[in-house]
């Protein structure tokens, strides 16, 4: 048996009990929204509604990808962020100020900014913090934190695709017992939860399989092949008809081939600067290699922005897994022998 819910929540709702005189309220996430940030702030926007009646509560998000849009309330979301107005509570949720983008003068002019997180590399940005690591998902520690009679069924709908996302469909490690009750717990509600991850998640347009099938053909291994990395360039991206939503899942198909240890995903997004992904089987932590190229994020998938030339990045981002691994080329190896 866990920690007791009531404890839990009680003890988690006080942090943030003055909510009570909350007359206009903002829920932000990262730029480029994934399942889980998305989900998130949909079920923290239908819990609000409930839980402050008298409360107006915007949602400010880049555009979602489409497949979300089965999601209720996703038409509501504002991804239009200059405004002036000064919010008496702001959410900055599954990310630290500096992921909110445009939405970050919003954050930072409210009366209240709450952070709510599950990233090992958020130090947290706001007058209330509650970063639980140990979370699968930020809409995990969202459920957690809600009275379970507001749970109504478009709030289980999101908390249970965010996990599902940040999990890997209950597959990757973060993946506790609890999250699994989680889970149990939001399928009484009877939505269609096998259609829900089908059209969410697993579901590809064929422009996005194109392209996905295009950086597996060019991916190269290296470090005696425990590494392997793949690039998609702009102009491949013109080529197919696609953007940076559409590479979702790329890097997780690259983890996947036996005997790699970490995974490399790039992406261009400008004149040598390129979005990196990383993922790995534990035997890296890539949090801490992203933490030093300005990113962040958990010990099996990260992510930083980086600037430079595809080939200066890997040989940087190299040198960081190298030293973790403890790997040194044959050829190193040698010289020092003589
Ligand atoms: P991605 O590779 O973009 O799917 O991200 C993997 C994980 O790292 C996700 O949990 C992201 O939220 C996080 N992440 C990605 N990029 C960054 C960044 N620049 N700073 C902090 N966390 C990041
Ligand atoms: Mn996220
Ligand atoms: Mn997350």
């Amino acid at each position: 048996m866990g920690k007791p819910l009531n404890l839990i929540r009680g003890v988690n709702m006080k942090r943030i009990d003055d909510l009570k005189n909350v007359k206009t309220a903002a829920i932000g996430g990262h730029m480029r929204p994934d399942g889980d940030c998305v989900c998130s702030c949909l079920a923290l926007y239908h819990y609000l509604k409930k839980e402050l009646p008298g409360a107006r509560v915007d949602v400010y998000l880049e555009e979602p990808p489409a497949p979300f849009h089965v999601l209720e309330g996703i038409e509501d979301i504002k991804s239009e962020f200059n405004t002036d107005e000064t919010y008496d509570v702001f959410f900055a949720l599954d990310c630290n100020d500096e992921r909110l983008g445009d939405a970050l003068p919003v954050f930072r002019r409210a009366k209240r900014r709450v952070n709510i997180d599950h990233h090992i590399s958020n130090t947290g940005c706001g007058d209330v913090n509650i970063i639980e690591t140990e979370k699968s998902s930020t809409a995990e520690l969202l459920y957690e934190l809600m009275e379970p009679e507001l749970v109504d069924e478009a709030i289980a709908k999101a908390v249970y695709v965010g996990i599902a996302h940040d999990t890997g469909v209950f597959r990757y490690s973060n993946t506790s017992p609890r999250t699994m009750q989680i889970a149990a717990e939001l399928l009484k509600f009877g939505f269609d939860f096998s259609k829900l991850i089908e059209e969410t998640f697993y579901e590809k347009t064929y422009f996005q399989t194109q392209i996905m099938g295009r950086a597996i053909l060019g991916s190269v291994r290296f470090m005696d092949d425990r590494c392997i990395v793949s690039m998609v360039s702009r102009r491949m991206m013109e080529f197919y008809c696609v953007g940076p939503k559409d590479l979702d899942g790329i890097v997780n198909y690259l983890q996947g081939v036996r005997g790699v240890d970490c995974a490399i995903f790039m992406y261009e997004t400008g004149t040598l600067e390129y979005k990196v992904s990383m993922r790995s089987n534990g035997s890296v932590n890539v949090a801490e290699v992203a933490v030093k190229f300005g990113g962040g994020g958990h010990v099996r998938a990260a992510g930083c922005t980086m600037n430079g030339t595809y080939h200066d990045n890997i040989n940087n981002l190299s040198r960081e897994i190298a030293a973790q691994l403890g790997w040194e080329s044959t050829r190193r190896t040698s010289k020092t022998q003589q």
